[in-house]
């Protein structure tokens, strides 16, 4: 009769009916002996399922906060299962399954918070070409930022840039992978200049800085002849990208960085 120790190894395999042929019947006849370990079965298998219910209800909506805490609780209650029976394989197999059921709020937790360079670049490479054919056209400042605030869920104030000759085209939403950026377009004396909104991408990580009036203003290298000035607001990365010198750019920039949204 094998021991307790040596069947509970498979029990988080038998509970997902991913038990090697070979082993079940001993686990099986096991089971049908011991209550203890009956118990333990029983206990992955709610808890499988609990899992999957909460991962089907929640399937397709982006992970709410709501989400994360739930999937918190879950890897306690795995923690816990695995500190019972202490072996560094069953932890494997809780790891492996609650990524697998939670790999959403995982990948969204641990989502990288740089600036999505490459994105905003390969797109204002695209625009350059093409135009922009903004998804929302309009000349005013107003309905874009509450367009984007909506689409996006990023405090995005109403950037106007007028003073400078600048008219605003409008807005836009780029997806890439699971994340949103939006993005502003304007007509200004220094060709077209597109503004990026990344929510929770507001890192620029090893760019060197440019200071413009006081301001400084991150300068990442794009290997392009496209010049982009960024800066962080309320979590947010914000990028004006442009094919004007720096200079030209920075005024831009400093009056872009200037708007503030009526919720502030
Ligand atoms: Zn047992």
């Amino acid at each position: 009769m094998p021991s307790c120790q040596d069947i509970r190894e498979y029990l988080p395999f038998y509970a997902d009916d991913e038990i090697p042929a070979a082993v079940r019947p001993r686990v099986e006849a096991h089971l049908a002996e011991c209550l203890a370990c009956q118990r333990e079965a029983d206990s992955y298998r709610s808890l499988r399922n609990e899992l999957r219910d909460f991962k089907h209800s929640q399937a397709n909506e982006s992970p709410s906060p709501a989400v994360w805490e739930g999937a918190v609780a879950g890897w306690n209650r795995w923690e816990q299962g695995r500190r019972r029976v202490a072996q560094a394989r069953f932890a494997i197999v809780g790891l492996s399954l609650f990524l697998l059921l939670f790999g959403g709020a995982w990948a969204w937790y641990f989502a990288p918070t740089d600036f999505p360079l490459s994105v905003v670049i390969a797109d204002y490479q695209r625009i350059a070409k093409e135009g922009a054919h903004p998804q929302l056209e309009t000349p005013d400042a107003d309905r874009a930022a509450s367009w984007l605030r909506e689409k996006t869920g990023a405090e995005v104030a109403p950037i106007n840039l007028s003073l400078l000759g600048g008219r605003l085209e409008g807005a836009s939403v780029l997806s890439h992978g699971r994340f949103k950026v939006g993005r502003l377009t304007y007509r200004t004396s220094a060709g077209l200049l597109a503004l990026y909104v990344a929510p929770r991408q507001g890192e620029f990580e090893n760019a060197p800085s440019y200071a413009a009036e006081g301001q400084s203003f991150f300068a990442p290298q794009t290997h392009s002849p496209i010049t982009l000035l960024g800066w962080s607001q309320s979590g947010a990365g914000m990028g004006l990208a442009g094919t004007a010198e720096a200079k030209t750019l920075g005024r831009f920039a400093l009056a872009a960085r200037k708007a503030r949204s009526p919720l502030d």
